[in-house]
């Protein structure tokens, strides 16, 4: 365990814990005067402070870089605000909601698309607000699927968190409740026996969707953390994000997905990093990503293949960005070699 067991919040603290140098504090605090910093003891463990390009680093400390817009970049890239009828949900599609409980997380991440919204005391929802989306999913049948996220939902207690899903859990029409988080990775210490019975309930599926990016966020702690809701019946997904200098070359990415795999979690989304402000040096273009996935898909297990996607930017939604095997006519097939064979045309 770390010596120094609280999380780290500013640009001080990181140059003690020797994050960032100190002839850089100046130019990092303004950064996070902008956004968000908060790197929790079991991230500041997992950092090599020998390596000017560690990808754990790369994630959670801020650059300098950030300051520097794009004009591609938004302050709300896959526009959750067009879709949000009232606070803390987004509508996005027919059959699911997003219900954001808190925008608070447990760390910041350099990339977050959400990270105009989200941070130390921006809050959540309030008990009226929560009252009021309640509502909304009631009066909506077609709602099969609630999606609890943020921000981070499992920084709430667990208490909090049981109160909830129970209620969400009384919405007969609602038979999904999903947990996005990537708290087991960064604080596993959270997952209590009283946290994974909070997410339980008789006659809803629960699924937790873990947000990992590099294979050395599952140590031995972060697996065991898993471990307590696999074997409590939860099953667990995983999204990551495809991100420049962290995962974007075909070992880790196929480490990753392996890492994951044997801690019972089936690798779901790779997501394209989106246009958030600030983190142009951490995108990657679409042709590498597609062809990263080949690689993986002539490598590794099927069980470590996640679908590669892309959050249309302003709010269209997600699609899946390929990469394609079959020819447009139908006639060719590749295969995982990349040699291509001819398919029988219906007759
Ligand atoms: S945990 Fe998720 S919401 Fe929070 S900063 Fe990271 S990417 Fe953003």
């Amino acid at each position: 365990m770390s010596a120094h067991p609280t999380t780290l919040r500013d640009i001080d603290q990181l140059c003690e814990r020797a994050l960032v140098p100190r002839e850089r504090l100046g130019e990092l605090a303004e950064v996070a005067a902008r956004y968000a910093v908060a790197i929790t003891p079991a991230v500041a463990d997992l950092i090599e402070r020998d390596d000017p390009d560690d990808p754990i680093a790369r994630q959670f400390v801020p650059d300098a870089r950030e300051l520097v817009g794009e004009p591609p970049e938004r302050r709300d890239p896959i526009g959750d605000d067009a879709f949000s009828p009232l606070e803390g949900i987004v509508h996005r599609y027919p059959d699911r909601v997003l219900l954001k409980l808190v925008n608070a997380c447990a760390v910041y991440c350099r990339f977050c698309f959400r990270r105009e919204t989200v941070g130390p005391g921006r809050g959540g929802l309030s008990p009226a607000a929560l009252a009021a989306a309640l509502d909304y999913i009631h009066a909506r049948p077609e709602i099969w699927e609630v999606i609890l996220t943020g921000g981070d939902p499992l920084v709430l207690s667990a208490r909090r968190l049981a109160a909830v899903v129970r209620q969400i859990a009384a919405v007969g029409h609602v038979k999904v409740i999903r947990v996005h988080t990537r708290v087991p990775v960064v604080a596993p210490e959270r997952i209590s026996a009283a946290l994974v019975r909070a997410l339980r309930v008789d006659e809803k599926a629960t699924f937790v969707v873990l947000h990992a990016n590099h294979p050395r966020e599952l140590g031995k702690e972060a697996r065991a953390a898993c471990a307590r809701f696999v074997d409590a019946g939860i099953p667990m997904l995983s999204q990551s994000v495809l991100l420049r200098g962290v995962n974007d070359d075909v070992e880790t990415l196929g480490a990753l997905m392996r890492a994951l795999v044997e801690c019972r979690i089936k690798p779901y989304y790779l997501h394209h990093a989106d246009l958030a402000p600030g983190t142009a040096h951490l995108r990657t273009g679409i042709a590498q990503g597609q062809a990263l996935m080949r690689a993986l898909h002539g490598r590794y297990s099927g069980l470590c293949q996640p679908a590669y996607v892309l959050d249309i930017p302003d709010g269209y939604g997600k699609s899946p960005i390929g990469p394609n095997y079959l020819s447009e006519d139908g006639s060719l097939v590749e295969d995982f070699n990349g040699r291509h064979h001819r398919y029988p045309p219906r007759r």
